[in-house]
């Protein structure tokens, strides 16, 4: 019977050892199962995380995209809006801007608004462009008689431009902006980034802004109605003036002539330099001859100069400059010449050929 016992005993116990190796292996299998399928899972989740991961990046790279073309399609909007237009009273009280032949300005520079109004903006400082092409019929009218000459001879507060000087092909701009939150080149036909610039020469910026703030302290508060522009504007504002008198009956000959007496040739004007001025009283947009009638007027006669401001176009002087009187506009020239010159009842070219003689 033990025997017996035994040998099941042994039995079961050779049945059990013959077992163990078959279970361990297919426990072996389970778990290699189990792993593979872990793996595979560790495999999705990591494919699903990558996948979500590059989705997002998609979703942030379109809304970027996006952004950058609601940026640009803004900035062409107000590079070429119309709305600036203020006032067609005056053909001269409109400015405008060539967006191609305006100097360059660096990304920072666009950037910057007129808001922070006491500081002093980046500087913009290009060489002068070639003074060719034109807005409307391709044709650049330049004067006769211009040409490039030493306009530093005196200094650059006394550069002389008018239909015989012009402003040298290489010259390099030195403008501010001026930001006291007066619209300079509001009055543009097609705005560009410059209309917002509102740029002056960086030497007329301070005395500029002190006789304004004098002015106002005086109780006769004035508006920058015009400061830089570029000659290529220049150009386009002049075809215009010859445009418009061909369409009264002129002959192209005389509406250049009638052109040239309101308005300079391309290169040839104060404007392209930022020193020459049109300044009104505040609120009036329109260069009229009756601004001579307003306190303002009278008080920039007696106390311009103080600041280095004469009035360019005098009455009593279009003779000399060859340009029609024009009470608004007055040009940068320093305290010392400015003085010199109204003492000497000189015009700019006047005071010029009494240095040189
Ligand atoms: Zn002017």
């Amino acid at each position: 019977m033990p025997d017996n016992r035994s040998s099941r005993n042994t039995s079961q116990n050779r049945t059990s050892r013959t077992d163990s190796p078959k279970r361990s292996t297919d426990a072996q299998k389970a778990a290699a199962a189990r792993r593979a399928r872990a793996k595979k899972k560790k495999q999705l989740i990591r494919r699903r995380r990558i996948l979500a991961v590059l989705s997002v990046l998609f979703v942030f790279a379109l809304i970027l995209c996006g952004a950058y073309a609601v940026k640009k399609s803004k900035s062409k909007q107000i590079e070429y809006k119309p709305s600036d237009m203020v006032s067609s009273s005056s053909e001269m009280s409109s400015q405008q801007t060539e967006k191609d032949t305006s100097p360059s300005v660096s990304e920072s520079d666009k950037e910057t608004p007129s808001k922070e109004a006491e500081s002093v903006k980046p500087t913009v400082t290009a060489t002068a462009k070639p003074l060719t092409g034109s807005f409307y019929d391709g044709i650049t009218y330049r004067s006769p008689k211009a040409q490039p000459a030493d306009i530093f001879k005196h200094g650059r507060n006394l550069m002389l431009l008018n239909n015989d000087y012009e402003l040298p092909e290489d010259f390099k701009w030195d403008l501010v902006y001026w930001s006291n939150g007066q619209s300079v080149d509001a009055m543009s036909l097609n705005s560009s980034k410059y209309d917002s610039v509102k740029a002056v020469d960086r030497a007329a910026y301070t005395p500029l802004k002190n006789l304004f703030k004098a002015a106002s302290d005086a109780g006769v508060p004035l508006q920058l109605v015009s400061a830089y522009r570029s000659p290529d504007l220049q150009d386009r504002l002049f075809t215009r003036s010859v445009n418009s008198y061909i369409s009264q009956g002129y002959s192209k000959q005389e509406a250049i002539k009638k052109a040239n007496y309101a308005r300079t040739f391309s290169g040839t004007s104060e404007h392209n330099t930022g020193l020459g001025f049109d300044i009104l009283q505040q609120g009036n947009f329109t260069l009229s001859e009756s601004f001579e009638n307003t306190a303002q007027f009278k008080w920039l006669s007696e106390h311009a100069e103080e600041y280095g401001f004469i009035l360019r176009y005098r009455k009593d002087k279009t003779t000399q400059t060859g340009i029609m009187y024009e009470p608004w506009h007055f040009r940068y020239v320093g305290v010392e010449h400015a003085k010199k010159i109204n003492e000497l009842d000189m015009c700019l070219e006047e005071y010029i050929a009494y240095l040189e003689s």
